[in-house]
Parts: C-alpha cells; structure tokens; sequence
C-alpha cells in the first residue's frame, strides 16, 4: 500500500472524470457548490505542479434540468439537442468556479472516430498537449450533439480511460456517487464494502460490481472496471471513489483511500495492441476453429486461413477485425492481410492453397502475430 500512495503522491498528469450525478443537486439541477468543490481540489493539484485533464459528464442532465424534463426517457435526437443546451451551462459553471482560481477552462468534444482513427487521434492529442502546455485546463466530454450510435462511447468513462492513455497519464481518478467497488451489489446488498485496494481485475469483480446505474449515468459500476481495465492495460492506476465526499481528491493525493484503488497490468500493452483491444473500431468479424483459438492463446501464433471457419462484414487488408471463437465469444483483434472477399475464398484453406485460389499469395498469415492482441485473462 505504501508504494501505491507514493505512486499517487507523485503522479505527474492526472485525468479526473466527473459523472453526472456528482453534478446535481437532490432536485436534479446543477450544483454550483459542487463545481467549486472540485475546483479547489483540482486547483490544489495543479498547485502542486501536477497537469490535470477533467472530463466532465453532464451535459444531459444540465440540460435536462434546463428545460424542466427530469424525468423520463429521452430519444437520442432528443438527448442530441438537450445535450446542446447543457454542455454550456456546464462549461459556465467550470469557467466561474476555476476562475476564482485564475484557472483558463478550455472545452474539447470528442467522438469515439478521434480515438480509432490514427490521424485524428493524433490531431486531438496534439491540441490536448497544447492546453496543458498554454495552462489551459482540459474540459472534455464527449461530443453528443452530433455523436450517434456508431460514433458514440456511450459511457464518460470509457473516454476517460482513452484520454487518460492517450495522455499518458499517470492517475485516473472517476467520481461518481457510488462509493468505491463494493464486494457485493449495493443496490441489492446495503451491507456491501468498498474494496481499498484491487491488485487484478478478475470476472468474479465483474460480476460484484452488478450492473448498479445511478439514474442520470450511464456507465454504472461495470462501465468503472472496464475503464480501469483500459487504463491499467497501458500502465495506469485508477481510482474510484464517490465525489459526494469532501476532500476525497485532497485525501487522495495525500494519501488516504477513501474509495476503490485498482492497481495497473505489470506488463504494458505495447501502443499499437492497445488500440488494437480498446480504441480501434473493429469492420468485421472472423469466426475461428478450437485449433486456432488454442494457437492464438496458448501458442501465441499467428492466425492462418485454415482456421477461419466464418467470414463476417466488409473490410479490406490491413483493416481492423475482432476474432471470436466457435460460440462467438470475442478473443482476439487484430489487422487482416487480406480483404473480407478473398478471406471468404480462402478461409479453411492450407497456406499453400493460397496462391492457386487467389492467383497470388502475399501472405501466409490472415493476421500476422504481430498485428494482433488477445484479450486479457478472463475479463468480459
Ligand atoms: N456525455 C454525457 C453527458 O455529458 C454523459 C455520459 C455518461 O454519463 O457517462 O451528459
């Protein structure tokens, strides 16, 4: 535990997400108090000569609150337009309560497009390094005005996690209003306990954490995990704690866990096969045999045609697919060396059948080991 307060202590660059919920009062309207609340916190960080990013959720709720529609569901052209009128009541409230700080607050929207493709992704890291370099405070949120179902995370922490590695960041730290990962569904169980300290995520958390949604979130517990698993994937400590409790990020940073610490994978995930598991949006599917599955995961191979049982969606090579065993439980992402039409011809094929059936054979492999990343342990 001691090592892990001091790799708190010294973290360099933060991410701080804020659910929505952290944001309201009980009537379900924006809590000015809250926002200084963090403000503080967050200034005494970058007091401290830490860089801090803050992806903030709540557009939806502000402007639900805005227009008086609290409850009730929204369709998403609806939570589109309603999302539009609450993003800049929630930047004025990050402005007002940063400036009592003399803190410059900057507002980035983002898609799920600026993280799985590679040139805009590098594009919104260049302007999120330039803000922290000009001392502008990054307020991030995901773009809702204009993000539909494919382009959409869904979910803050999701985006949290893929700024926090796309910063290489040193800390993520969600507030939410649940109070940690409990060892038992705190909807269900009222006498459930924050875990302090999570050395590896392992289903059996998964499936604790149950699917608790607070009613204005929309990520919920198992959401939390699935960011810690993408943070810790790349070397990155997260915590998880309620942002309902005073000073929780001074404590934090000083050292006092009141929530859930989740400690990263020892081994990095290289650049390339992160993106490939958590950024990279997958254009197909291929279904493969026990054989290939066995030399995927235990043999560490590369996948050959002969083991491609099912071909599914248009791709072309060298675009991203996800491999999924006989039952289409997924196991693998990776980059194809041939297109969804020639794999269709080849699939099931010995390698020396290539040449005959295509008219060329550039490659053995449909996924070179390298170009490819097999999900970890037992997570879902
Ligand atoms: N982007 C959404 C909003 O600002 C929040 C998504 C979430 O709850 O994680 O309303």
């Amino acid at each position: 535990m001691e090592k892990c307060r001091a790799r708190i202590r010294q973290a360099r660059r933060v991410a701080l997400k804020v659910g929505s919920q952290v944001l309201l009062d009980k009537n379900g309207r924006v809590d000015p108090a809250v926002f200084s609340r963090i403000a503080l916190a967050a200034a005494g960080l970058i007091g401290q000569g830490k860089e801090l990013v803050i992806v903030s959720s709540g557009a939806i709720a502000s402007g639900r609150a805005a227009l008086s529609r609290e409850k009730g569901l929204l369709t998403l052209p609806e939570k589109q337009a309603v999302a539009s009128l609450g993003q800049p009541i929630l930047m004025r409230n990050w402005g007002r309560a940063f400036s009592e700080h003399q803190i410059l607050v900057g507002q980035a929207l983002l898609t799920h497009d600026d993280f799985s493709q590679r040139q805009r992704y590098l594009h919104s890291r260049n302007t999120l390094e330039q803000m922290l370099k000009l001392k502008i405070l990054p307020i991030i949120n995901e773009n809702d005005a204009v993000a539909v179902e494919e382009i959409k995370f869904g979910d803050n922490d999701l985006l949290a996690a893929l700024v926090a590695v796309m910063l290489k960041a040193d800390l993520l730290v969600i507030l939410s209003v649940a109070p940690g990962l409990c060892d038992l569904d705190p909807l269900i169980h009222p006498e459930a306990k924050v875990i302090p300290i999570v050395r590896e995520l392992s289903r059996n958390l998964y499936e604790c954490a149950g699917s608790g949604k607070s009613e204005t979130g929309s990520g919920g517990m198992e959401s939390k995990l699935r960011a810690a698993e993408i943070a810790g994937a790349a070397g990155i400590l997260t915590f998880i704690g309620s942002g309902k409790e005073p000073g929780v990020l001074e404590k934090l940073m000083d050292g006092k866990i009141l929530g859930t610490l989740i400690l990263p994978d020892k081994q990095k995930l290289s650049g390339l096969k992160h993106w490939l598991l958590f950024a990279g949006k997958a254009k197909g599917e291929l279904r493969i045999d026990q054989g290939a599955v066995k030399a995927l995961k235990e043999q560490k191979k590369s996948l050959l045609p002969s083991g491609v049982l099912e071909v599914k969606g248009k791709f072309l090579a060298g675009e991203l697919v996800r491999v999924v065993d006989e039952q289409g439980k997924e196991l693998a992402k990776g980059l194809v060396n041939y297109g969804a039409s020639d794999l269709k011809r080849i699939k099931g094929m010995r390698t020396d059948r290539i040449q005959e059936i295509l008219g060329s054979k550039d490659y053995d492999e449909v996924i070179h080991r390298d170009n490819l990343a097999v999900s970890g342990r037992d997570k879902v």
